[in-house]
């Protein structure tokens, strides 16, 4: 049973692998409900059910019929439009940047969300931007602008007729195809070289605001119109082939690159195509159109959609021409569907319509001659479907999702192609099984090479764990030390710094005894200098008082002398009188005035007496004073003496103070520096215990790994254990798959000479499964009775004309393992006939 399912997947896995590069991918999105839906909101059902894992879309008419599609990709409501970039565009972004050309398209209802998936700006949100400008800002970034030219230019195709929405005036572009190479040009149309993403959306800023105003002009609806974003990329021929996006080799000598000896040409392009909407192809015409756009309005559309419906059904003719659009798409869209079933990019395509009648895919390498011809086979394409999930518009999702179909079974007719031939189906099968089988071996290989490296590492783990271990261990004992004998410094450093502190403050008493003995002295600076004054003043008065004195005197003096040159006189008057006068008379007489001269004289001595008394008392107080005034003079001196030496000691005190303070601002410098320290010496420790503490937390961490290794290893050893297991039992199963592989071989061999005896042993296993082949858990009632030969027959025949083989394949596929074993059976039978 294991063996048989295996299998099975092997045969779903196996063609995709080499289908899967060469695909027109095709995706669907749901837009998420708007208000309109919401409040419509009567649909009794769902329409549309995404099935994400599987990739499927269940569109259900009813409550009872519903089908399923398969595609590339489903988005849901929820999925953003990064996703979808990445999913969609991202990779043919990518192979336009190594050199192919790429489309993106994007078709749907209006209204479903195509604008919004290639065309959102998201100037507002970012996380909004839809493809276009992603896709842009993934070419910059990986095209230098020395050597690559970034152009673009902005079309839209409105009745059958090409308008520059960058240069609205241009209008009727008309399209060229170089009639060689097939490669679609339109001349006249505006190429702007991009110069930054800014730059490119305002470019498209500009094309949709000339959009809106043409198409407001015109009285029409941007709906019924396509917009093509056309991105050229050159790489320039000076360009440095360093600086080049692809991995592509580049032969210089003749300046084209060369990959595996065939020319590909530097210059690519990719389309992103916003569709006019898809409700549009049924009812043209028939909503009051003006004739000429009713003709027109949908011809772009149904050309798309035959074309699609032909490369689909491999019709020897595609219409391509019938269209502009359809020719606008030629050389990236249809390009790449001829090349869907060749694995290589290098391929020459010839016109569309020819490339489908070559059945058996015959294909010719490019010459370097001819370069452009590659380019035109390597397109890649993707389209995005987008739909609505109101089940009002059941019938415009359903064709919508048909033409996606459609553009995917374009390689399902491949695929089915290989399909029908069971021996090669057989042989692939064997070819898987064998495969399978070496990677098992390999796997398990793998496993123990995985499992040693494992243990390895677990020992390194050990090892450095034990290393770690041991160094953590010395690092903490370093700290503890280290702590210890920083713990000792900031002790020693508080007792200093409290002596310095003690010796601080004995400095202050000193400067605050200074500062009071300074005040004593300016106070008594203060009282000498009054002192001074006092003294000034007195000086000043006593010699006043002397000059007074001296005067005085002189005066006296001068007194002194009239009064002796008076006496001289009165002398000489008294002798003259004597001699004049006689002797007698003159003697009473003269008596007389002797007398009174003589009482004169007395009066006069005694004046002269007193004067000179006076004087000499006034000599001797001149004395004293002139004593006393000296010693006055001594006294200033001495005062003087003082207030200098005064000064002195007050200039002492003051540099002295000056010179403390200053010690005593160093003293707080120091102080200040020991705090510093003291704090960095804090911060250190808390440092080193911060380091403690996470060494310890590494250790425990370590710790935790060290279990979790252990515990995975575990886990491995137990998984290996398993898959041991596994193998045998794979191993067990593979060799009873060939037992029975030989089996049916020698059946056949032996049934080789009797047909009839085959034919009966055919019969006799399809009979077995035509019993109940109606449902896939019918095959299980092996048990029932055979029926008649004829009856067999007749089965068998039922099983080729009713069941087919795609009931088989979708049995391959069922949930239930028995089912798929006895479809492996029919399939095994039915190759052993
Ligand atoms: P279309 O181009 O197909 O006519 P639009 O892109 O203009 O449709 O979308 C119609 C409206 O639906 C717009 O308002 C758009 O923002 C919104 N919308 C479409 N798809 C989504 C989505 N996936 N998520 C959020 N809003 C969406
Ligand atoms: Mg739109």
């Amino acid at each position: 049973k294991f063996a048989s399912r295996f299998l099975i997947q092997c045969f779903f896995l196996f063609f995709p692998f080499t289908k899967e590069l060469a695909r027109v991918r095709v995706f669907v999105r749901v837009r998420p409900k708007n208000d309109e839906d919401l409040l419509s909101g009567g649909d009794s059902f769902e329409c549309v059910e995404l099935q994400p894992e599987l990739k499927r879309l269940k569109l259900r008419k009813n409550n009872w019929n519903s089908e399923s599609y398969k595609f590339d990709e489903v988005f849901t409501e929820s999925a953003t439009q990064k996703r979808v970039y990445e999913v969609v565009a991202k990779p043919v972004v990518e192979s336009v940047l190594n050199g192919y050309n790429g489309t993106v398209m994007a078709y749907g209802q209006t209204g479903t969300g195509k604008t919004y998936t290639v065309g959102q700006l998201g100037k507002e949100d970012p996380s909004e931007c839809g493809i276009m400008v992603r896709a842009m800002k993934d070419i910059l970034a990986n095209t230098s602008p020395g050597s690559f030219t970034v152009e673009i230019s902005y079309l839209q195709l409105y009745l059958e007729s090409v308008q520059d929405l960058l240069l609205p005036e241009k209008n009727n572009i008309p399209i060229v195809e170089d009639p060689k190479t097939g490669e679609v040009s339109l001349p006249g149309s505006v190429v702007i070289k991009v110069q930054d993403l800014y730059h490119f959306v305002q470019l498209l800023q500009i094309g949709e605001a000339n959009r809106h105003a043409a198409n407001t002009k015109l009285n029409t609806e941007s709906s019924r119109s396509h917009t093509i974003l056309t991105v050229y990329i050159h790489k320039n021929s000076q360009g440095k082939a360093g600086s080049e996006p692809s991995s592509l080799a580049r032969d210089t000598k003749i300046g084209v690159p060369v990959q595996n000896g065939v020319a590909t040409i530097l210059k690519s392009k990719l389309l992103i195509v916003d569709l006019a909407g898809s409700e549009r192809i049924d009812k043209s015409g028939s909503e009051g159109h003006m004739l000429e756009e009713a003709k027109f309005i949908n011809l772009s559309l149904t050309s798309l959609g035959k074309c699609i419906n032909a490369l689909a059904e491999n019709s020897p003719h595609i219409p391509t021409r019938d269209s502009k659009l359809t020719r606008l798409l030629r050389d990236s869209f249809g390009g790449y569907l001829y090349c869907a079933s060749l694995s290589s990019r290098h391929l020459t395509v010839h016109d569309l319509g020819h490339s489908c009648c070559h059945k058996d895919w015959t294909y010719e390498k490019a010459t370097l001659g001819v370069p452009q011809v590659s380019e035109i086979g390597s397109a890649r394409t993707s389209l995005m479907i987008t739909i609505g999930p109101s089940a009002r518009n059941y019938a415009e999702t359903a064709s919508t999702v048909m033409f996606g179909q459609r553009a995917m079974k374009v390689v399902n007719m491949v695929k089915l192609k290989e399909e029908f031939d069971y021996e090669s189906l057989c042989r692939k099968l064997e070819c898987q099984v064998d495969y399978l089988t070496a990677e098992l071996e390999r796997q398990q290989k793998s496993r123990e090479d995985d499992r040693e490296e494992m243990e390895k590492k677990l020992r390194d783990c050990r090892n450095s764990f034990a290393e770690l271990e041991k160094d953590l261990v010395s690092r903490s004992e370093f700290l503890e030390n280290e702590n210890s004998h920083l713990q000792l410094e900031i002790r020693s450093t508080f007792d200093e710094l409290k002596l310095q502190k003690d010796h601080n403050d004995l400095l202050n008493d000193e400067v605050a005894r200074l500062e009071v003995t300074l005040e004593e002295s300016k106070e008594n600076h203060l009282e000498n200098s009054t002192y001074q004054k006092v003294l000034a003043d007195t000086t000043q008065m006593y010699e006043k008082k002397i000059t007074e004195l001296i005067e005085e005197l002189e005066d006296e003096h001068a007194c002194f002398g009239i009064a002796q040159e008076e006496l001289h006189v009165v002398k000489k008057v008294l002798s003259d009188y004597q001699t004049s006068f006689p002797v007698g008379e003159m003697k009473i007489h003269g008596q007389n005035e002797i007398d009174e001269l003589r009482l004169k004289l007395r009066e006069i001595c005694e004046l002269y007496k007193k004067t000179v008394q006076e004087f000499q008392s006034l000599k001797t107080e001149n004395e004293e004073l002139m004593f006393q005034k000296i010693q006055e003079q001594n006294e200033v001196a001495e005062l003087r003496m003082k207030v200098q030496e005064s000064f002195q000691l007050h200039e002492k005190t003051l540099k002295e103070l000056q010179h403390m303070s200053r010690k005593n601002e160093d003293l707080i410098s120091e102080q200040i520096q020991g705090e510093n320290e003291i704090k960095k010496l804090t911060v250190k420790l808390q440092e080193m215990s911060n380091l403690h503490e996470k060494t310890v937390n590494e250790l425990q961490s370590l710790q935790a790994g060290q279990k979790t290794l252990l515990s995975e290893k575990a886990m491995l050893d137990e998984e290996l254990c398993k898959t041991k297991q596994r193998m045998s039992v794979e191993e067990k199963q593979r060799k009873y798959l060939e037992d029975e592989n030989a089996k049916l071989i020698k059946l056949v061999d032996e049934n080789d000479g009797d047909s009839e005896c085959k034919k009966q042993h055919l019969n006799g296993i399809t009979g077995e499964i035509s019993s109940g082949f109606g449902t896939p858990m019918s095959l299980l009632k092996l048990h029932q009775p055979r029926e008649s030969i004829s009856g067999q027959k007749a089965t068998v025949a039922k099983i080729y004309d009713e069941v087919g083989l795609p009931k088989i394949i979708s049995m391959l596929s069922s949930e239930e393992l028995e089912v798929q074993t006895h479809a492996v059976k029919v399939v095994a039978n039915l190759a052993a006939e």
